[in-house]
């Protein structure tokens, strides 16, 4: 412990520069694709009868859109926890203004194939202006397929809401924010970075406003089901650590803690600070941890309270997943790591010697 030593660095996290690229126009040139009324579809995904966290977002990021915007929130599946969920999204938040239902076995499991096409046939009917979807798998996956039908261009990983048409989005694995604006034809399709848009907690007499529920006449959807995808298993780790998307504190690991085995150190931890575990992309790829715990640009973005890096190096794929966090802590036995560059608190030592002592002295969770 003695040939540690404690760095307290307070450093600009990311270098922020506004671009227009040269799809976009200057904010004085008319907009054509400006329609003055904003109506925004949101497409949510749904778990065990509720709408998942990163949809509401969505919905808060719709809601910054415009003041007037007219809410739809879409959710598809089937049997008792699609109508459960529906209720759920009904008043899950004051700006809602209706909650489409799909009811059918086509969208048991969200497949992107049948959700893209129910997205354009909704869209026929409802004439939205905007349609948005988190920016997680579910999102990813569809968004850009839907996008095709329409003959759109999607801007994806929104971080901020500037106008109706004008967004902020990161590039260079986070390195940059650039500054888009949407110069195409409605509908215009986002996806956005739940963590930008957090949700605010309610007022109580806010969940009295419920929002109503309709039915989509999937009559004109059409019998055509043969998808390139293939639904094959579900498959999820039962754990009471919090989801890493939405934690207030994550624990990661990355290559430093040389085995699975190791690995087992990070869950001890986690469990005493009520935190998710996450991983870099080398401890996924060693096998130490499956790879949805992993964390960075091809991984989930977090940005939680805290975030604890534990033998991480800090390549900038690993960054663009969690420089947006709060405090950032690294233990590295490496001065020189790049992660020292993003950290608020940064160690130097040995991961070996330190977890164990800080296991040691936390008390157990209560
Ligand atoms: C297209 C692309 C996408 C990628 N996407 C991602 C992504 O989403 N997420 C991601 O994480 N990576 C991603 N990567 C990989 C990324 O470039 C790095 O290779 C990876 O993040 C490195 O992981 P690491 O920090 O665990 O390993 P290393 O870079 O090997 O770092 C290990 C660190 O552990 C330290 N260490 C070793 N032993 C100890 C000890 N006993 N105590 C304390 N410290 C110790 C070392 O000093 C070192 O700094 C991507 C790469 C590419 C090309």
């Amino acid at each position: 412990m003695a040939t540690r030593t404690m760095m307290l660095r307070a450093l600009t996290k990311r270098r922020r520069f506004t671009t227009l690229p040269p799809f976009s126009q200057s904010s004085s040139s008319p907009l054509t694709s400006v329609s003055r009324f904003v109506s925004t579809l949101v497409l949510a995904e749904h778990e065990g009868g509720s709408i998942k966290a990163p949809s509401v977002s969505a919905v808060v990021a719709a809601k910054s859109l415009s003041e007037d915007n007219s809410i739809s929130v879409l959710l598809a599946g089937s049997g008792s926890s699609l109508q459960e969920a529906a209720t759920h999204a009904a008043s899950c938040h004051p700006s809602i203004s209706q909650v489409l239902v799909a009811d059918s076995d086509r969208f048991s499991y969200p497949l992107a194939e049948p959700w893209a096409k129910l997205v354009h046939l909704v869209q026929q009917k409802g004439g939205f202006s905007h349609i948005i979807a988190a920016s997680g798998s579910f999102g990813k996956n569809i968004l850009p397929r839907a996008a095709a039908l329409l003959d759109v261009s999607p801007i994806t990983d929104v971080t901020e809401i500037s106008g109706s048409h004008q967004f902020v989005r990161p590039i260079y694995a986070g390195n940059a924010l650039c500054s888009v604006r949407y110069t195409g034809a409605n509908p215009c399709l986002l996806t956005i970075r739940s963590t930008s848009f957090p949700v605010p907690s309610m007022p109580a007499d806010s969940k009295s406003n419920v929002a109503p529920i309709s039915q989509v006449d999937l009559s004109a959807f059409g019998e055509d089901t043969i998808c390139k995808s293939r639904y094959l298993k579900h498959t999820s780790q039962d754990s009471e650590r919090p989801d890493l998307g939405n934690a207030r504190v994550v624990v990661t690991g990355g290559r430093g803690l040389k085995n699975a085995e190791n690995f087992k150190m990070m869950e001890k931890l986690a469990e005493k600070l009520g935190a998710a575990v996450g991983a870099t992309r080398a401890a996924v790829d060693a096998g130490f941890v499956p790879n949805d715990l992993q964390v960075g640009q091809t991984g989930k973005i977090v940005a939680p309270e805290l975030y604890m890096a534990f033998g991480v190096s800090g390549a900038i794929q690993h960054l663009a997943g969690m420089r947006d966090s709060k405090v950032i802590v690294a233990v590295n036995k490496d001065a020189d790591a790049p992660i020292f560059q993003v950290a608020d608190y940064g160690l130097v030592g040995d991961l070996f010697e330190v977890v164990p002592e800080l296991l040691e002295k936390l008390p157990e969770k209560k």
